[in-house]
C-alpha cells in the first residue's frame, strides 16, 4: 500500500516514516509531498488543529486518489490564553528564532509557576473509500527564560518537558519522540494506516 504524508516539511516526512517503520507497517510505501511537484502549497484556513489537519489529508487524498496522513501541530501557553496556539508557525511572522524572542517578551513577568504550557499535534488519516481517522498527542512543561540547547526546531529551545531538567533541544530524537505529542499522535494513529 502506497501512503501520502501530506507535508512538504522533510524533517515530519523522515520521523512519520521513522514511527511507522518502528511499528512494523512493512507493505507500506510512504511517499512526501515532493514526489507530486505540481500540488501547491494547502492554507490552513481551519479554526481547530483538527480541521487543519483534516483539510490538508482530505485535499491531498482526493489529488493522489492515496491514503493521506497529515498534521497540525503547535504550543499552548496557559499565561497566554493558549496563544500562539494555531498561529504558533506564524507567531512573529519572522520564522523560528523571532517567534522565540516574541514569546520570552510577552512572558517577561510571568513567574516560573506560572509558565505552563503544551505542544499539541493532531494526526488525520484519510483514505479514497471514505475512512477517516484523528488523534491527539499532548506533550506539557514550561517556557524556560532563555532558550537551551541547539537540537530539534522551532519552540524546543524554550520548552522545559515536565519532570525534566532540560529543554526538549537538548533530547535525542528517539528521546523526543517517546514522550512527544507527535510520537503520541502516530503511533495512536498508526494501527489504522497499516491494519
Ligand atoms: P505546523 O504543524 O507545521 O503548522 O507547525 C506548527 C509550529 O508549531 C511549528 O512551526 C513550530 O513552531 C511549532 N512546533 C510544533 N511542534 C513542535 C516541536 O516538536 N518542537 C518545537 N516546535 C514545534
Amino acid at each position: 500500500m502506497k501512503l501520502v504524508l501530506a507535508t512538504k516539511n522533510q524533517g515530519k516526512v523522515i520521523e512519520f516514516k521513522r514511527i511507522l517503520a518502528e511499528l512494523g507497517a512493512k507493505d507500506l510505501e510512504v511517499v512526501g509531498l515532493d514526489k507530486f511537484p505540481k500540488i501547491g502549497d494547502i492554507e490552513e484556513t481551519g479554526a481547530t488543529f483538527e480541521e487543519n489537519a483534516l483539510l490538508k489529508s482530505r485535499t491531498i487524498c482526493k489529488i493522489t486518489g492515496l491514503p493521506a496522513l497529515a498534521d497540525d501541530s503547535g504550543i499552548c501557553v496557559d499565561a497566554l490564553g493558549g496563544a500562539p496556539g494555531l498561529y504558533s508557525a506564524r507567531y512573529s511572522g519572522n520564522g523560528d528564532h523571532a517567534n522565540n524572542l516574541k514569546l520570552l517578551h510577552e512572558l517577561r513577568d510571568v513567574p516560573d509557576e506560572k509558565r505552563s504550557a503544551y505542544f499539541i499535534c493532531v494526526a488525520a488519516y484519510v483514505r479514497p473509500d471514505g475512512f477517516e481517522k484523528v488523534t491527539e498527542g499532548r506533550f506539557y512543561g514550561s517556557i524556560l527564560h532563555e532558550p537551551i540547547g541547539d537540537g530539534g526546531f522551532g519552540y524546543d529551545p524554550l520548552f522545559k518537558p515536565k519532570g525534566m531538567e532540560l529543554s526538549s533541544a537538548q533530547l535525542s530524537a528517539a528521546q523526543k519522540d517517546a514522550i512527544s505529542h507527535r510520537g503520541i499522535a502516530m503511533r495512536s494513529i498508526a494501527p489504522y494506516i497499516i491494519g
